[in-house]
């Protein structure tokens, strides 16, 4: 007989992240106030569309029913369907994921996406779930969230502990849960899918490749090589472990790691790959890496070192680490990772912040692409994507440097006049129903 917990997962430790709706708002007013955003547009964009909270309970394998909470916040859909990520973490809430549809709908509109901003997720820690649990999970999930999403309507995307595979089975329930002449034209109503599955090649590697491209194109403006410059990365998932790949085949050299479970260093450099190979066989954790040192956590943003790329959660650089950082370049391969306060001191110490909205903006791209493939039932080789992954990291990048020069502003700043702008044109176009 099944017995019913009721055990809810705000149980589940909460990692202390806080202040992310605050961020995103302070740097949405300050980019406002800049370009004069209109009063009207501003009052829409300041608010989400639509939020949806959604109770559901899953067998677990020892029988017994949990009740997970999940969640999708829709924060605008001027430009297009709303876009964006679904992630499993204890930090998940609606704060969190207002503020990241907020990050998403500045990013699709600055990346010049035909999409909105969207993002989601279950307040969850993956760890503590058999696989055939997180299946559970994810496809009672997608069933609970219903017409709430939908390839034109609403798009989700992999983030933190979600991948292709998460992927594969959001797009076989809701596929599945279709009148039977729709199911097959549905295949886009997720990006991120595994490949043979409708998935994009190279999707997997498209945010971190578009973090090094940023990096690369910052380098070069500033008559720079990457050749010999050490790196170091917060996180060493999906977007720290391609971005550092890429940096090391371009000679540079990764000098220290944090992940969930500890931090290492090496001053002559980690080789990307023996470290990637190390966590798989670890259950994901870097720590104890034969090939570096370990380092305590507090001291791992204050690590010797040109770039610092934070590619794990938000609110991690902040006024407590800010003075303490080394590098003179932030790639911000997470979204949010930089308070307001933290970014204030980085900006008076001359440091530049290479802004989420543009530096990890390559995963979405990566999206579009794969939604377009799906929408018009074709098969993109891998070299055909990162070339046009190229050309549009290009041209946003320089869109954002240029803007930045002219006005005289940070470059998130520039990154969000430019994004709020597309919207505002939109809104300023057709007026506002009725
Ligand atoms: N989760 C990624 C992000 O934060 C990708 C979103 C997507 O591809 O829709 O940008």
């Amino acid at each position: 007989m099944t017995t019913i917990t009721a055990k809810l997962n705000n149980e589940v430790k909460k990692a202390p992240v806080k202040g992310m709706m605050e961020n995103v708002m302070q740097q949405f007013n300050s980019a406002a106030d800049h370009i004069n955003l209109h009063p009207n547009i501003r009052k829409i964009l300041s608010i989400t569309n639509n939020e949806i909270v959604v109770h559901f309970p899953v067998k677990m394998d020892s029988g017994e029913v949990e009740i997970f909470t999940g969640y999708r916040v829709q924060h605008n859909n001027a430009l297009g369907p709303y876009k964006g990520g679904l992630r499993y973490h204890p930090t998940v809430d609606i704060d969190a994921a207002r503020a990241l549809a907020m990050w998403m709908t500045w990013k699709t509109s600055l990346a010049g996406l035909p999409y909105g901003g969207g993002k989601g997720g279950i307040q969850l820690d993956p760890s503590i779930y058999s696989e055939g649990e997180l299946e559970r999970i994810t496809r009672r999930f997608t069933f609970a969230l219903a017409d709430n999403i939908g390839p034109e309507h609403d798009i989700p995307a992999p983030d933190v502990n979600t991948n292709s595979q998460t992927m594969a089975w959001i797009a076989d329930t809701y596929m599945s849960t279709r009148p039977p002449a729709e199911r097959t034209a549905n295949q886009h109503v997720v990006t991120g899918k595994p490949d043979g599955s409708g998935g994009l090649e190279g999707r997997d590697r498209a945010t971190g490749y578009g973090v090094f491209l940023n990096i690369k194109f910052w380098a070069k403006r500033n008559n720079e090589t990457l050749l010999d410059k050490k790196f170091i990365v917060q996180g060493f998932g999906n977007v720290g472990y391609w971005a550092s790949h890429f940096l090391e085949k371009e000679g540079a050299k990764l000098v220290a790691v944090q992940d969930a479970f500890g931090s290492v260093e090496n001053k002559n450099g980690i080789s990307v790959e023996d470290l990637f190979n190390y966590s798989i066989a670890n259950n994901g954790s870097i720590v104890s890496f034969p090939e570096a040192t370990g380092m305590s956590n507090e001291n791992f943003y204050g690590t010797e070192c040109d770039i610092c790329i934070p590619a794990a959660l938000g609110n991690q650089i902040t006024e407590s680490n800010a003075h303490t950082i080394k590098a003179k370049l932030i790639a911000e391969g997470a979204n949010g990772p930089t308070s307001v306060e933290g970014e204030k001191v980085l900006l008076e110490r001359g440091i530049t912040i290479i802004p989420d909205i543009l530096c990890n903006s390559g995963g979405v791209v990566g999206s579009y692409f794969e939604w377009l493939q799906n929408r018009n039932g074709e098969l993109w080789q891998l070299d055909e994507v990162m070339a046009k992954l190229d050309k549009k990291m290009l041209e946003s990048f320089n869109k954002v440097y240029e803007y930045s020069e002219r006005e005289a502003m940070d470059l998130r700043t520039a990154a969000f006049c430019i994004a709020i702008k597309r919207i505002e044109k939109a809104y300023i176009q057709r007026g506002i129903f009725p």
